[in-house]
């Protein structure tokens, strides 16, 4: 098994001069506002970029562990929580004593643990002194919100002559997601489809 710890190359080695785009979309039902932080990239791992990230814009001190396989990544986050939090969770006095402890805990893990091993048996042999409650775990999926009929809805702000200008110049348009790198393509067809179609009438807000 070949592993590759991210934390041994530099994120500006992966992803050049890009910046790294934080989103937190809540589910759909819920009443929150969507989140995005968008921050360059700095020296250092992927990791160290995402520590920074979580020091300067959450104001949360945390060390994050990666490891993946050329068919998984499995990580480990340690995040601060307030002191008061911390102090009265694992019942110790000195909340940065605690943070120091558990982060030098935490420098032990070994790539083929944290690759191998379920969670509950990590988290117990790392910090078998310490109280551990594990939560119901959530699965991962991979998706983005992007979709044809946004796109649709992107081209629509653009002026008709506009719109037939660039078909005629490219021949086809594109309009590429910058999230997901999807690529959703226009021909001509598709365009007067779209110009001669009527808009889709706005999703009606719902009340509660
Ligand atoms: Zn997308």
């Amino acid at each position: 098994m070949i592993l590759h710890n991210p934390r041994l190359l530099t994120a500006a080695a992966w992803l050049g001069g890009g910046q790294l785009a934080l989103s937190l979309i809540p589910p759909a039902d819920a009443d929150q506002v969507p989140y995005q932080g968008l921050v360059a990239l700095q020296e250092g791992s992927l990791a160290d970029n995402l520590e920074g990230y979580m020091l300067n814009s959450e104001q949360l001190p945390s060390r994050l562990f990666l490891v993946s396989t050329p068919t998984s990544v499995t990580g480990l986050l340690l995040q601060r929580l307030p002191d008061d939090d911390l102090a009265s969770e694992i019942n110790l006095d000195h909340a940065d004593e605690a943070w120091h402890s558990i982060v030098t805990l935490a420098n032990t893990v070994s790539d083929e643990e944290l690759l191998n091993l379920p969670a509950e048996t990590l988290l117990r042999r790392l910090f078998a002194e310490y109280p551990c409650r594990l939560y119901p775990p959530r699965s991962l999926s991979y998706r983005c919100t992007c979709s044809r009929s946004k796109s649709d809805r992107t081209l629509r702000v653009l002026d008709a002559n506009e719109i037939e200008a660039l078909l005629a110049e490219l021949g086809e348009i594109t309009v590429d997601c910058e999230f997901c790198g999807t690529r959703y393509r226009y021909d001509a067809i598709d365009i007067g489809t779209l110009l001669n179609s009527d808009p889709p009438a706005p999703t009606p807000d719902v009340l509660h």
